[in-house]
This record gives C-alpha cells, sequence and structure tokens, in this order.
C-alpha cells in the first residue's frame, strides 16, 4: 500500500533520512523503532505530506504522495500527532469533527463520530469537555480517534505511548490492534521498541537516518541488537 523508495530528508545541512526504504502492506501494522532524534517523526511528517524531501518517491497504492499535507490527507493518509498537538481550547466532539475537515457527508460523519465513542467510551463521556485538559491516556486516544475521522487507508501514528504510564500504554496498544482489526492499516513510530514490536507484524530499526534492519516483529524482538540497544537486554 505505501511504499517509500530512497527517501533522503535534510534541514539544511542535516540529514535527517538517508536513502531510506520502506513498504507498508494492506493490513499490515508495521512498527518503526528508533532512538531520540533517529529520524523517525521526520520520516512519518513526510510521508503526510508536511515535509519536502530532498530526493526519494512516496507512493500510496501506486500514486506519489506530494508534499502537501491537504492532498496526502485526501488521499487517505492520516496522522495522529503525538498527543500535544491536539487542538486544546476545542473540545472532544469538535476535536474529532476537525478531523473530517474534508468530508461533507454529514450523516456519515456524525456515524463516524458514535463509532469513534464506542471504539474509545472514555471519549464519550467527555464529548464537551476541552482537549486541554484530558489527562494524557485519554488525549492519545482522542488523536488516533481524530486521525480516523478522515477515513484513512494508512494511519501514521507518531509515538502514541510518549508520557503515558506502562497501564495507559497498554490500552493504547491494545486500541491499536482493535483499529487495525477494523481494517486500517497501521504505520507506527515509537521509543517503547518492546510495545511497537509485540503489537506489530512487521518492522524497521531506523539508527541515525538509515534503516539498518527490517524484518517480522517476532524476528526482531528475539534479535541480539534489538535486545540490547532498543530492550535493554544485557549481553551476557
Ligand atoms: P524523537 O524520538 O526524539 O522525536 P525522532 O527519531 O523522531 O526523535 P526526528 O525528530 O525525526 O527524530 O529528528 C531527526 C533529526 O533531525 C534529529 O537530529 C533532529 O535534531 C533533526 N531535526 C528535526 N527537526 C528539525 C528541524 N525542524 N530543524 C533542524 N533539525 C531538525
Amino acid at each position: 500500500m505505501l511504499k517509500i523508495e530512497n527517501l533522503s530528508v535534510y534541514y539544511g545541512k542535516i540529514r535527517a533520512l538517508n536513502n531510506v526504504s520502506l513498504e507498508v502492506r494492506d493490513g499490515e501494522i508495521v512498527s518503526l523503532i528508533g532512538a531520540n532524534g533517529a529520524g523517525k517523526s521526520t520520516l512519518i511528517w513526510t510521508v503526510a505530506g508536511c515535509i519536502k524531501p530532498l530526493s526519494g518517491r512516496i507512493t500510496l497504492d501506486g500514486k506519489e504522495i506530494p508534499p502537501l499535507p491537504h492532498v496526502a490527507a485526501a488521499m487517505g493518509i492520516g496522522l495522529s500527532p503525538e498527543r500535544r498537538r491536539l487542538f486544546p481550547n476545542l473540545t472532544v466532539r469538535e476535536n474529532l469533527l476537525m478531523g473530517a475537515f474534508l468530508r461533507n457527508d454529514k450523516e456519515g460523519i456524525e456515524r463516524d463520530a458514535k463509532a469513534m465513542y464506542e471504539l474509545f467510551p472514555v471519549l464519550a463521556k467527555r464529548k464537551e469537555q476541552y482537549a486541554g485538559t484530558l489527562s494524557g491516556g485519554e488525549q492519545q486516544m482522542l488523536a488516533i480517534a481524530r486521525a480516523l475521522m478522515s477515513k484513512p487507508k494508512l494511519l501514521l501514528l507518531d509515538e502514541p505511548s510518549l508520557g503515558l504510564s506502562p497501564l495507559l500504554t497498554s490500552e493504547v496498544f491494545r486500541k491499536i490492534t482493535e483499529v487495525n482489526q477494523t481494517g486500517v492499516t497501521v504505520l507506527l513510530v515509537e521509543q517503547n521498541a518492546k510495545k511497537a514490536l509485540k503489537v506489530a507484524h512487521r518492522a524497521y530499526v531506523i539508527e541515525a537516518g538509515r534503516i539498518t534492519m527490517e524484518d517480522s516483529a517476532s524476528k526482531l524482538l528475539e534479535s541480539d541488537h534489538v535486545r540490547r540497544a532498543y530492550l535493554g537486554v544485557r549481553g551476557e
């Protein structure tokens, strides 16, 4: 579904992504794990059309995604940014409606908002509450729900566990599996490598802007390098 070929992104002279190639197939959850500053967010935001790459190609179902966020959204890319990028002074319901800004099927939007309240019951209880006053976990659920309101083919998740307790992190990851089971393909970037690998079908490791490993998530969970560098397991 998503194909990234030889993507390089620079911020001035700083190279954030170096010749990155990656693929997400229909129905998969693919995780991209890496340390701080490895280039994970840059990759997600480039796929969402928010950053113009220096070189390389990104296609969705064979069609090139241009560096234009509204076009990427209309093509079926839904971005759930790190939760602090919600609209804090809008209510839960208003945030959800903002996620549907490209749609004009009022009934469909209402139906999908209802579906979001069913998927995330905690949001239903807080419909009229300002997003900025939600707890961290609730905000993360809202960020995912808002992205789903655009009816994306591919959901991009930027660090969904950031700042969450282990309990809330587990809950958010359970929801990601549920969302995937409704037919949404997912590309997830995460520092919490253990959770990201447990939830995914396949995964990539990114180090200093380069993809260094690629395999099924279960194989990467067993890899010595991944265990030592990302899962905190000490060598013999
Ligand atoms: P983290 O997990 O800490 O968010 P990340 O893997 O998502 O890290 P990026 O945010 O993509 O990494 O950053 C990749 C590199 O690009 C880093 O070296 C970062 O300092 C640099 N970078 C990111 N955004 C900018 C920017 N707007 N201007 C200059 N350099 C940037």
